[in-house]
This record gives C-alpha cells, sequence and structure tokens, in this order.
C-alpha cells in the first residue's frame, strides 16, 4: 500500500478494508476504481454507493498536499461510467495562490484524464467554495451534478449555485468532459512532445481558443499529461500544468521528481501558459521545461 494511506487505513472498519484491500493495497492502485471494482467492494462491504463514496473520502483527503493550508480535502467524483476518481487539494510554495488545486477540481479532473465522458455526482468532505462551484458549472452534467456533503441532502450543483452564471452565457461550444480534438499538428518523434500535443488537442478553451497541453516525466520515465480546462467565468480556469500533476499526485508519483517537462500551445494565440508553467515547475525543483508551438 502506498506510505499516503497508511495513518487513515486504521480508521476504515475491518469488513470495508477487506473489500478494498485488493484495490488499494498494490502499490501502483491510480486512486481510481472500475466500475466491476466498485461492485465487488459494494458486494463485500454491504455498503451501497453512497455509503461508499463517503467512506472513501478519507483516503481521498490522504492524497492531499496542502503545506500551507494543513487543510486536508477529499473529493470523489462518480463517471456515469460507474467508476470513482478520488480528488484531493494541492499547494505550491514558492508561487501564488492562483496556483493552487481544489479536491473538487482534482476529482474532476481526474476523470477527465481517465477518458471519463460525463460526471454523475460529486461527493466531498467539506462545502464546495464559490470557486469550485463555477469550476464545476463548465461540465457537460451542467447544473445536474449531485453534490453530496456529510450531514446534509443530497442537492444538484444547481442549489449550491443558483442564478448561476456559465458557458451558455458566452458560446454555444463544447463543455468540459466533452470528446473533443482540435486536430493540430507538430512534426516530432520525441514521445513527450506527442504526448503534450495530444493533451492539447483534447483541452478546453473555447473562449479564448488558446489550446494547451502539457507532458511531465518522472524518474521512473512515467509520463503524465495534463490538458487546459477553461471556465466561462475565466478565473477558474485551470492550467495545463496543474491538470498534469493532479494526475501525477493521483497515479502515486512525486511532483517533486519531474525530470522533463514539454508544454504545447499555439504560437498565435490571445493566452499564454509559459511563464506560470515555468515559474511553477522551477519551484518544484524541475529545470527541464520545454515550449513548443504548433
Ligand atoms: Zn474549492
Amino acid at each position: 500500500m502506498q506510505a499516503r494511506f497508511n495513518t487513515i487505513w486504521s480508521e476504515i472498519t475491518p469488513k470495508l478494508q477487506q473489500a478494498l484491500l485488493p484495490y488499494i493495497g498494490n502499490d501502483d492502485f491510480p486512486a481510481m476504481l472500475t466500475t466491476e471494482q466498485v461492485e465487488s467492494i459494494k458486494r463485500n462491504s454491504g455498503f451501497d454507493d453512497h455509503a461508499l463514496a463517503f467512506a472513501l473520502l478519507p483516503l481521498a483527503a490522504a492524497c492531499s498536499i496542502p503545506p500551507i493550508s494543513h487543510f486536508y480535502v477529499g473529493a470523489i467524483a462518480r463517471g456515469e461510467s460507474g467508476n470513482l476518481y478520488f480528488g484531493a487539494n494541492m499547494e505550491f510554495p514558492g508561487v501564488p495562490l492562483q496556483q493552487t488545486v481544489h479536491a473538487e477540481q482534482s476529482a474532476i479532473t481526474h476523470a477527465w484524464l481517465h477518458g471519463e465522458k460525463k460526471l454523475a455526482s460529486i461527493t466531498i468532505n467539506y462545502s464546495p467554495c464559490g470557486h469550485c462551484r463555477q469550476f464545476m458549472n463548465e461540465l457537460n452534467s451542467g447544473t445536474q451534478l449531485e453534490v453530496h456533503l456529510p450531514d446534509r441532502p443530497p442537492l444538484t450543483l444547481a442549489d449550491y449555485l443558483p442564478e448561476a452564471f456559465g458557458p451558455r452565457d458566452l458560446a454555444d461550444a463544447p463543455l468540459l468532459l466533452d470528446t473533443v480534438n482540435h486536430n493540430y499538428q507538430l512534426a516530432t518523434h520525441d514521445n513527450l512532445v506527442q504526448a503534450a500535443l495530444d493533451a492539447a488537442n483534447r483541452s478546453h478553451a473555447p473562449y479564448s481558443q488558446s489550446h494547451a497541453g502539457i507532458a511531465l516525466q518522472d524518474e521512473q520515465g512515467r509520463i503524465y499529461t495534463g490538458r487546459y480546462a477553461e471556465n466561462a467565468a475565466f478565473n477558474p480556469s485551470l492550467p495545463p500544468l496543474q491538470a498534469a500533476l493532479i494526475f501525477m499526485n493521483m497515479s502515486g508519483s512525486d511532483c517533486q521528481s519531474i525530470k522533463r517537462a514539454v508544454l504545447v500551445e499555439s504560437k498565435n494565440s490571445q493566452l499564454s501558459q509559459w511563464s506560470a508553467t515555468e515559474s511553477t515547475l522551477t519551484a518544484l525543483g524541475c529545470t527541464k521545461v520545454e515550449r513548443h508551438t504548433f
């Protein structure tokens, strides 16, 4: 089992421990459970969907990296496929607080990077902040996304974000988690550049058209990609680097072990991810950062 789960494991009931162990017991547990695994866990533990998502929250929160706030937030996103995706907040000393990742953003982005097409619900251990309510309003689930919190009845995003401003106020364009391919091309034989380009082609930037993707390589040679997720209210947009760091953290890799990073974006777009990407990666100890453009 990954060390980050050790402390919290003793607080899980023995029956649920037994049901979870075949999956979470593996060192390469990717902080997500497939629908088949979820069904098996429910059968062996007696938990229903709702109770299981709540029971998994402490394990999701154990993936938090909050060196500034020391505030551990966990989230579980349920895809329409039935898969469950863990999410946790992440903070980065040495750069502005705007680079912070919230747990809801983490779970949603984690699901997106695993190819989930739509979310049914999100379960969180604290009430979502305004920033996250707006971030969730970008999803193709819309305001019908179910939001589950401890000790409260299940509500929808519409209840948490009344009179919402959202994507439909700006453009009739794809929504977050919709399948897209922007078909940008780059002549390259470099795996990392190709991975970053693939991510840019699946990025969500309907308001600026400034599509961008990134690929990070760790010490073991594993590659983690991230796609830009733009938001109709602009500020809650999630940069591609943060998406890749979410994927890396959830996969159990150390975000301070990045050996090489490649950002791919358009040379003619209105926005650039470059300076924020480079400064955050430098703060994480990665000095080999490249920008490639299409
Ligand atoms: Zn938040």
